[in-house]
């Protein structure tokens, strides 16, 4: 009898998990069925959105790639892509409910085992930094604020994060030079707080040299029009505003009780939800570890070890408890340089700059959402 897989959203981790679970588990489950629901018929590179809204600078081809034609390798028995998205579960019958795009289109997909992989949005939903609904939404949006930032005399970001650092760094490079102004405000008292002292020192002197203006120690409590106020009472004019700070786990499908108060969803050490043995989750929609594209992979990769262990017969002996690893972040600064830091040490600017700042690691959305590596 089919043993059904339905894996919600395709980003890193759960184009990851399908990858594996038809390259790995298939095999040895020759019953086994994968689905894959989403409401993107692309894979959005999102770290190179930093770059990305710059015209001209990142090209749509670099950051977008179909998904459904890199599973065409796979016996069509044993893969389905459903173009939708899902927004309710009923766990005790094992479906979800999923919205086909149209005006009260919708399936209800059963399953076996299911994998929550629906990541997160920006707090600012109209911030094109992660998937905004549909891959035409998110193009859309994209294109369009492309030409608000050619178009701004000023931009004001407001996040010490590293996307709103990273962003900040990118629109200082290109453009401090020519007289466009760049304010980043940042709400603690040192940008990429998370780093030791010396590695923020280095985001907050690369930035000034990139021409950025760094306001520490204020947030942006109020914007209208042209406007920002911040906490300290102080008001900013700027054309542009751009709200870079925090995700939101995209869990609102999912009842109350599976959820922790932010919304990420509730699992044991095994990635399993909290209560359930057949429902997983990983990546931005959990709440074991730091949410990066970096922690994604490794969560997936354990999730689909435990689903093959027990689609293999192997039972509770065969599920393990996930182990997560050290803090890695790698912020760039413009093309040429960054800081970051690996389970306590230190990366050199140089070292940023190869891995990541040059090319923000486009060459690999290609491996990733064709073999899911
Ligand atoms: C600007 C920026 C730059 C970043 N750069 C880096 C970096 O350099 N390195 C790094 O390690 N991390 C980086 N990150 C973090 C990284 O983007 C996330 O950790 C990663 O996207 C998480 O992967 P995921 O698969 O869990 O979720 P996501 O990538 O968010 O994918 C979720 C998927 O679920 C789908 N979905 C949403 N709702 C539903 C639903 N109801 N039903 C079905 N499908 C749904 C979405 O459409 C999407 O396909 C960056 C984040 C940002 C914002």
């Amino acid at each position: 009898m089919t043993k059904t897989v339905l894996i919600l959203g395709a980003g890193f981790v759960g184009i990851t998990i399908a990858h594996k679970l038809l390259k790995e588990t298939l095999p040895k489950v020759s019953d086994l069925k994968v689905i894959l629901v989403t409401p993107n018929t692309h894979f959005y590179w999102n770290p190179a959105a930093v770059r990305g809204i710059i015209p001209g600078e990142v090209d749509d081809e670099n950051m977008f790639m179909p998904i459904e034609p890199a599973f065409s390798k796979y016996p069509s028995r044993s893969f389905e892509f459903v173009l939708g998205k899902a927004t309710g579960i009923n766990t005790e019958g094992n479906e979800v409910v999923v919205s086909l795009g149209r005006a009260g289109d919708e399936k209800r997909i059963g399953y076996d085992h299911l994998v929550i992989a629906t990541g997160s949005a920006m707090k600012a939903k109209d911030m094109p930094f992660k998937l905004m609904g549909t891959t035409e939404e998110t193009q859309n949006r994209l294109h369009s604020l492309q030409k608000e930032v050619e178009g701004a005399g000023s931009i004001l970001i407001a996040g010490g994060g590293p996307t709103g650092v990273e962003t900040a760094a990118e629109l200082g490079e290109k453009y401090s030079s020519s007289g466009k102004k760049i304010t980043l405000v940042v709400a603690s008292p040192r940008p990429l707080d998370v780093l030791s002292e010396k590695s923020s020192s280095i985001a907050l002197s690369t930035l000034q040299k990139l021409g950025v203006d760094v306001i520490t120690g204020a947030s942006v409590v109020g914007h209208k029009g042209r406007q920002a106020e911040l906490s300290t009472g102080r008001t900013i004019d700027a054309d542009l505003y751009l709200p870079l700070f925090g995700v939101t786990p995209n869990t609102e499908f999912l009842p109350s009780a599976m959820l922790t108060p932010r919304g990420d969803v509730l699992q044991e050490p095994t990635l399993q939800a909290k209560g359930f043995d057949n429902v997983w989750a990983a990546g931005d929609a959990g709440s074991v570890e730091w949410k990066t594209a970096a922690k994604a992979d490794p969560q997936a990769a354990h999730v689909t070890q435990n689903l093959s262990a027990v689609l293999t017969g192997q039972g509770k002996a065969g599920v393990k408890e996930y182990v997560g690893g050290k803090m890695v972040m790698a912020a760039t600064l413009g093309k040429n340089t960054g800081t970051g830091e690996m389970g306590g040490w230190r990366l050199w600017g140089w070292l940023v700059k190869m891995v990541k700042a040059k090319t923000l690691m486009v060459e690999k959305m290609g491996p990733k959402v064709t073999s899911g590596v």
